[in-house]
């Protein structure tokens, strides 16, 4: 409560500063809303949204699904519900320049968990508006397919979540954010090179990666320490793996 978003969208404005803003994070439990009500409410969190995006010169919101579903919705339902939803908030969001993010999390309750069905959600709305925030922990944690995320197309593909991650059994309450670690940090088990590999190879554009990660043992550290160990080790993995 110390800061507004004018005060941010002053400090993005300010040329002494060159951090931009790549994206939104997050619009949460967009779809397989029940009632009207719920309905209205997400569109009305998405204006308010774009009104905060186009203070801060940002150009990206990444939506979250929904968890924890009352109803015992199929695949295809929950698919057709997100692709109608998405079309109705492209609508909003297309005459600001602002591009929609669809982030599955790998998490089980989560109505939208793996790459696949993000992705086939995304291709059926077909609007260069709306793409997929590719995060590798949640990429992993419920083995999504890396034949679907082979013959993806890469421009579809708008947010690169970088982290590592223990090894923990999918699917396993204890496989949870607080496991994301540094990549490469010891007793990471995802496989960075082929992640970047593929990522180039279908042709992601994205133009960078942001690293995401929760573990409470860096939640110790102060924010400057997080952000400059942040900086150094996605500039590692950048110059180790993505040189696109
Ligand atoms: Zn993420």
């Amino acid at each position: 409560g110390k800061y507004t978003i004018d005060d941010l969208a002053a400090w993005f404005a300010d040329p002494k500063h060159h951090l931009k803003m790549l994206s939104y994070n997050a619009l949460i439990f967009f779809n397989m809303k029940q009632t009207q009500e719920e309905k209205d409410a997400v569109m009305a969190k998405l204006d308010q949204i774009i009104e905060d995006c186009n203070k801060l010169g940002c150009k990206m919101i990444v939506v979250v699904p929904s968890m924890d579903l009352t109803v015992p919705a199929t695949l295809d339902e929950i698919k057709a519900d997100a692709v109608a939803v998405l079309k109705e908030m492209v609508k909003k969001c297309e005459p600001h320049g602002i591009r929609l993010s669809l982030e599955f999390c790998g998490e089980p309750s989560m109505t939208i968990n793996r790459f696949e069905d993000a992705y086939a959600i995304v291709e059926e709305v077909n609007s260069p508006y709306v793409g997929v925030t590719l995060d590798q922990y949640h990429f992993y944690a419920m083995g999504s397919g890396w034949d679907t995320l082979e013959k993806a197309d890469g421009k579809k593909i708008f947010v690169w979540h970088l982290n590592g991650t223990e090894d923990m059994p999918c699917g396993a309450y204890y496989n949870n954010d607080e496991k994301r670690m540094w990549p490469d940090a010891e007793g990471d088990c995802l496989p960075h090179a082929r992640y970047a590999d593929t990522l180039k190879k279908i042709g992601f554009d994205g133009d960078c990666c942001t690293i995401e990660i929760f573990r409470p043992e860096y939640y110790e550290l102060s924010q400057e320490e997080n952000v400059r160990k942040s900086a150094e080790v996605t500039r590692a993995h950048v110059a180790k793996y993505a040189q696109f």
